[in-house]
C-alpha cells in the first residue's frame, strides 16, 4: 500500500472543494484533492447557470466546474481520482485517509467539501427528466419556466421557498404535499397558503410523469389520498424539494455531525469539532445551497487551514 504525507487534503471537487484548492495552492500548500465519484460536484450536472456572478451570457455547469478545475491545476493542485472510504485521527493529531484505490494518506489539515445529494421520488423516468422538466433548484432553473404552470413537491421550508420564488416567475404553482399540514415554519406556510398564484394540493402524492414526443415533461399524475383518485396536472416543470442528504457518512465518528448528518459547525461556520479539520459548502450549510456560497466557504476553509498550519 502506498502512503504519502500531505499538508492539506481537500475531500470533494465541487464548488467548495475547488475554490479551497485554488486558495490553498496559491498559498503554496500544495493541496491534494480527493475528487470523489462526481468530479465537479452537483453543478457539473446542471445545464445552464445564470446566476453565477461574472457570466452575463450564462455558463454551462460542466464548463464552470471545468474552469475552476483548470484554475486549481494552474497553481499545481493535484487530484486523486478516488473516493474517501475511511478516515481516522492518530494520537499525534494527524488525519489518516484510506482511499478507494487502495492508497493511504496522512494529512495535517483536512478540508471536507463533500456536498450533499437531493432526495428523489424514485418514480419511473425521473432521472431521465432531469433538465427536461424536472429540477431540484428553482433559483437555478425557474427562469426557464417563466409564465408556465409548474409543480413543487414537498411541504418543508425548501418547498415553500421554491414555490414563493417560482410564483414571481411562473403563471401558476401547484405545491403538492403528501399530508394535510405543511412541515415548513408558520410564516412560510402562511405566505404560501395566502398566495394567489400558489395552489396547495393536500394529501397528494406524485404517481407518475407524462412526456411529449421530444421527451420533455408535459404532465404529472397525482394521487389524492382522500378521494383515492388520480388527477392529471398539466405542467412543464416539477421542482423537487423533498429534502437533502449531506454526503458525510464517511465522517461519522471522526468529527461531530448534526442529527441529520450535516457537519456540526464550530465558532465559525467552516470549523468542525476537530482542530485542523474544516468543512465547506453543502455538507455543512443546510440553508443556502448556492454555488457562490459554497465557493466562498471553500475559500474561508482554505484561509483557516493556512492560518492553522502556520501555528503548528
Ligand atoms: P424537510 O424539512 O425535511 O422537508 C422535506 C419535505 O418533503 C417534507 O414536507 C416531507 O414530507 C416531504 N417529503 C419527503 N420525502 C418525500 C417523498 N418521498 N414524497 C413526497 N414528499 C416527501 O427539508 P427542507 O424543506 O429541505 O428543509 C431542511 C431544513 O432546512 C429544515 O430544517 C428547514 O427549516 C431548513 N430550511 C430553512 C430555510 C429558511 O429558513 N429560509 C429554507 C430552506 C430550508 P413530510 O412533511 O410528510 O415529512
Amino acid at each position: 500500500m502506498s502512503k504519502s504525507f500531505e499538508r492539506v487534503v481537500i475531500v470533494g471537487s465541487g464548488c467548495a472543494g475547488l475554490s479551497a484548492a485554488i486558495y490553498a495552492a496559491r498559498a503554496q500548500l500544495n493541496p491534494l484533492v480527493i475528487q470523489g465519484e462526481m468530479l465537479g460536484g452537483l453543478l457539473s450536472q446542471t445545464t445552464e447557470v445564470e446566476n453565477f456572478p461574472g457570466f452575463p451570457e450564462n455558463v454551462q455547469g460542466m464548463d464552470l466546474m471545468d474552469r475552476m478545475r483548470k484554475q486549481a491545476e494552474k497553481f499545481a493542485t493535484r487530484f486523486e481520482n478516488a473516493k474517501l472510504v475511511k478516515v481516522e485521527r492518530t494520537k499525534e493529531n494527524v488525519n489518516r485517509l484510506f482511499l478507494s484505490n487502495g492508497k493511504e494518506l496522512q494529512a495535517q489539515a483536512l478540508i471536507i467539501a463533500t456536498g450533499s445529494r437531493h432526495n428523489f421520488l424514485g418514480l419511473e423516468g425521473e432521472q431521465k427528466l432531469l433538465g427536461k422538466g424536472i429540477s431540484v433548484c428553482a433559483t437555478c432553473d425557474g427562469f426557464f419556466y417563466r409564465n408556465e404552470d409548474v409543480c413543487v413537491i414537498g411541504g418543508g421550508d425548501s418547498a415553500c421557498e421554491e414555490a414563493l420564488y417560482l410564483s414571481r416567475i411562473c403563471q401558476k404553482v401547484y405545491l403538492i404535499h403528501r399530508r394535510d399540514r405543511l412541515r415548513a415554519s408558520k410564516i412560510m406556510s402562511e405566505r404560501v397558503c395566502a398566495h394567489n398564484r400558489i395552489e396547495v394540493m393536500w394529501n397528494s402524492v406524485p404517481q407518475g410523469f407524462e412526456c411529449d414526443e421530444h421527451g420533455f415533461l408535459k404532465a404529472l399524475n397525482v394521487f389524492h389520498k382522500e378521494t383515492q383518485s388520480v388527477q392529471k396536472l398539466m405542467c412543464s416543470g416539477i421542482f423537487l424539494a423533498i429534502g437533502w442528504k449531506p454526503n458525510t457518512e464517511v465522517f461519522k465518528g471522526f468529527i461531530d455531525l448534526e442529527i441529520d448528518g450535516y457537519v456540526k459547525q464550530g465558532r465559525i461556520a467552516v470549523e468542525t469539532s476537530l482542530p485542523g479539520v474544516f468543512a465547506a459548502g453543502d455538507c455543512t450549510d443546510r440553508k443556502y445551497r448556492q454555488a457562490c456560497i459554497a465557493a466562498s466557504m471553500g475559500i474561508q476553509a482554505a484561509l483557516e487551514a493556512e492560518g492553522w498550519l502556520s501555528h503548528q
